[in-house]
């Protein structure tokens, strides 16, 4: 009998998309699992892969197959679940199933990470099975041989060559170890030990004596020399006499950079109680229901997150947390921590790639049961998933801009299909497309109408900075905020001031030509920065100093423009030179644990002013903030985004709701010049149904989600006429295939025309519901990938655009 492994290769951009199939040896076919990785030989190389499927038969002739030449995981790293989501978001979202794969598993698993140890000088006098085993996997442990029965073997082996086994079986991951000292947990040995110690040597007696007491534990080598005061060398003679050995164990790289105090479970408000239980309803009934739980900020939502993982965890299951982004985990995970400790792993981008892979392994190894995390987190491979929590359900950062271009909710409610567990939908501000399915009942509407402490919301004032123009005032404080601020100084209270800053910078530009410094590689002003006097592309890093001169008509007439927070900054010291000004923005948080010490300090009273960006709008939960000015509400209104008004609103209101939140009230200046726009507004009010009814006819007009489903395709290429020429023949195509009640925008050049030295063009699709889109883009992308790849086309579909 044979045994065959189909395997996902990992080849970029290959046109067929479907596993190969692979012979498998007969010693690595004791061991292989689906979902482990191998490398298997592609064309001239050797690639990585995953085990899909496990068979025992192949339609390849056994003269042409190709054996697997290595096996690199002997627990597999993909579970049953994980493979089946691949397949559906491969479907879903239009992607090769490899970037599915990939993106549920951490870097340090993916190719370029890999180095795999070569033990061949070590093993030949190892028996051949043996042999076989060692030379397929970089992964040796214990286990592997135990599951083998090939344990005494090995041992056998090793005697012979008087080779220690700790020499030979270890984990050959990427885990750091350490070397520990195991006491022997025997009391009549170790008395033993001591009477055959001859009286010269009197400190090893003193040792093993001192070990007597400490039966059986791992110490620090450095703890024993200290405290029963010895030295390596005596150690070493006490471990020869078998009073105790060394040992390697392996740490964790710790991503949390300080302790957390415990707490305990508050007294659930009514409204809580009455959220929690229904929550706890769906847990127990095993129901997979959505909940949208939709309460005002600082409604205590995360209180009922904390006490419904209490119940999952209590029925002997695991927890998923989505946090928006890196600005939110500080805050955020401690408070997690603070319930549940070492239970918890957190995942984001600003861990080092050692430290995710850690967290990950905490994970697939059983040893946490929460997990707190950005949008990839959703992806934890736990096994009896209990719930799915994403707070700030709206954050459009849930949603992944590269393949696979999957919306962490959508995978959250599969998840929650596969786990028959309920998913928790949190937010002040529920996109629209949430809480219109939440209206249909699709989603189950938990409102929570108060805050947790009984608090008033923070009165909103909206400051209309044309009639400030008017009265002469050119600063970038309202007269009224500015006597707010003094006022709160006065007091000794906390003010945070936010720059809207989203889709708006700083730029270099020359006064006498009117030239804006651009981008060489992309259709985007540059970025300046004071810091280093340097300007800088956001998009693809290209950057250039501050030039003395207009590059176009030499003039030195050439200044910066723009309200960015240094600029801020400035004005802050010019009229309020006794404030204390914390900054949070890109150039203060480059650092590790930035955000947490600036946080920490703002947290502590070490400053009066936190002034920041979109950072600081979400999460900062400060008794002593009674004050938020919004200096600038209309720069996100004004995108090239239907969603536009939706985030404006949901920012002003996130960033409102820091003030006020404990005892002392709180005050709200929103700064505009378009006060009458109604997600400006709206805001003042605090009140999300209006914005949504308004909202939704709007969208509801103009052909938008939820009333509509985008799919927007975008074709690029170095050469601009064979980018136009492409997206036409894309939409002719597709204007061939598809029925006449679709609407085909388009191709259009994008609103970014060129983006790393690559023009740029777009076709929306607006469609309500259409079996036939979703294969109909299939098949373009098989005449793409098999046809126009090769001529340098660069061709994505995104279902779910945000920024068309
Ligand atoms: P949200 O997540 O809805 O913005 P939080 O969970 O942060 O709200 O709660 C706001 C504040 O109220 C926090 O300081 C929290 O500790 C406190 N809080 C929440 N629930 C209760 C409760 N049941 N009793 C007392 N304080 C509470
Ligand atoms: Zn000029
Ligand atoms: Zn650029």
């Amino acid at each position: 009998m044979i045994t065959v492994a189909e395997v996902i290769v990992d080849v970029a951009a290959y046109p067929v998309d479907r596993p190969f199939d692979y012979l498998v040896a007969p010693e690595m076919a004791a061991i292989i699992e689906v979902g482990s990785r191998v490398k298997v030989p592609f064309g001239p190389r050797n690639v990585l892969g995953f085990v899909v499927a496990i068979k025992d038969n192949t339609d390849i002739s056994m003269n042409k197959i190709k054996p697997v030449a290595q096996l690199l995981d002997i627990e597999p790293v993909l579970t049953h679940e994980m493979l089946e989501l691949a397949k559906w978001l491969k479907q879903e979202t239009i992607c090769y199933e490899i970037d599915a794969l990939q993106a549920m598993l951490p870097s340090a698993l993916r190719a370029k990470y890999e180095k795999i140890a070569t033990l061949q000088t070590e093993i030949e006098f190892l028996p051949p099975a043996l042999q076989e085993v060692f030379r397929t996997s970089h992964k040796i442990n214990v286990k592997v041989f135990e599951k083998n029965n090939l344990l005494n073997e090995l041992k056998q082996a090793l005697n012979d060559k008087h080779i220690s086994i700790e020499n030979i079986v270890k984990q050959k991951g990427k885990v750091k170890e350490i070397r520990k000292v195991e006491i022997l947990d025997d009391s009549i040995k170790l008395s033993e030990i001591v009477d055959g110690i001859s009286n010269r040597a009197k400190k090893q007696k003193q040792l093993v004596l001192w070990m007597q007491n400490h039966q059986g534990e791992i110490m620090d080598p450095n703890v024993i020399y200290k405290e029963a005061g010895v030295s390596p060398q005596v150690l070493q003679a006490v471990v020869e006499l078998g009073a105790a050995s060394f040992i390697q164990q392996e740490v964790y790289r710790d991503p949390f950079t300080k302790e957390v105090k415990r707490t305990n479970f508050l007294n659930l408000t009514d409204e809580q109680d009455i959220a929690l239980n229904k929550i706890t309803a769906a847990i127990n009934e095993k129901r997979p229901e959505t909940f949208l739980l939709h309460g005002v900020t600082g409604s205590g939502k995360t209180e009922i997150y904390l006490q419904t993982i209490a119940k999952v965890l209590a029925e002997g299951k695991e927890a998923i947390v989505l946090v928006p982004e890196i600005s939110l985990t500080p805050q955020i995970t401690e408070r997690f921590r603070s319930r549940f400790g070492e239970l918890v792993a957190v995942m984001h981008s600003g861990l080092s790639v050692g430290e995710k892979y850690d967290e990950w392994r905490k994970v697939h190894e059983g040893k946490v049961k929460v997990v707190v995390g950005a949008r990839s987190a959703i992806f934890a491979p736990f096994e009896n998933v209990g719930v799915i929590i994403l707070d700030e359900e709206h954050e459009s950062t849930y949603k992944q801009e590269d393949s696979p271009r999957y919306h962490a909710r959508d995978v959250a409610i599969w998840r929650s299909q596969y786990h028959h567990c309920p998913v928790i939908l949190g937010s002040a501000t529920p996109s629209l497309e949430s809480f219109a399915r939440a209206k249909k009942n699709v989603y189950t509407l938990i409102s929570l109408k108060e805050r947790a402490l009984k608090q008033s919301l923070p009165t909103v004032e909206i400051v209309d900075m044309r009639e400030e123009l008017k009265k002469g005032n050119r600063s970038m404080f309202s007269m009224d905020l500015a006597e707010s601020i003094q006022t709160r100084l006065d007091r000794q209270e906390q003010i945070v001031l936010f720059l809207n800053r989203r889709g708006y910078s700083s730029f270099v530009l020359c006064r006498d030509c009117g030239t804006v410094l651009q981008c060489e590689n992309c259709d985007i002003s540059l970025t300046y920065h004071r810091s280093n006097e340097k300007c800088k592309c956001h998009y693809c890093g290209y950057e250039i100093h501050v030039p003395k001169t207009c590059p176009q008509c030499q003039s030195d007439h050439i200044r910066f423009f723009g309200t960015g927070t240094q600029k801020v900054e400035e004005e802050i010291a010019k009229l309020f030179p006794q404030a204390r000004v914390l900054r949070m923005d890109v150039d203060t948080t480059k650092t590790k644990g930035s955000h947490e010490q600036i946080l920490e300090a703002f947290g502590e009273g070490q400053a009066d002013i936190l002034l920041g960006t979109q950072m600081i709008a979400k999460g900062l939960d400060y008794p002593n903030i009674t004050l938020v000015g919004v200096l600038s509400a209309d720069t996100s209104l004004h995108l090239p985004d239907f969603r536009a008004a939706e985030k404006t609103f949901q920012l002003l209101t996130q960033v409102s709701g820091r003030a006020g939140r404990h005892n002392k009230p709180g005050e709200v200046f929103i700064q505009t010049y378009t006060p009458e726009h109604y997600a400006i507004e709206l805001s003042k009010a605090q009140n999300y149904e209006p914005f949504y009814e308004r909202e939704m006819h709007m969208r509801h007009q103009a052909g938008y989600p939820p009333y509509y489903y985008l799919a927007l395709i975008q074709v690029s290429h170095e050469d601009v006429l064979m980018a136009a020429d492409y997206a036409g023949k894309a939409v002719d195509w597709l204007r061939s295939q598809l029925s006449s009640n679709i609407s085909i925008i388009g191709p259009t050049a994008s609103g970014i025309s060129r983006l790393q030295n690559r023009y740029r063009y777009q076709c929306l699709i607006k469609y309500k519901i259409e079996p036939e889109l979703i294969p109909t883009l299939m098949q373009l992308i098989k005449i793409y990938r098999s046809d126009w790849i090769k001529k340098g086309i660069l061709l994505t579909v995104d279902l779910d655009p945000t920024m068309i």
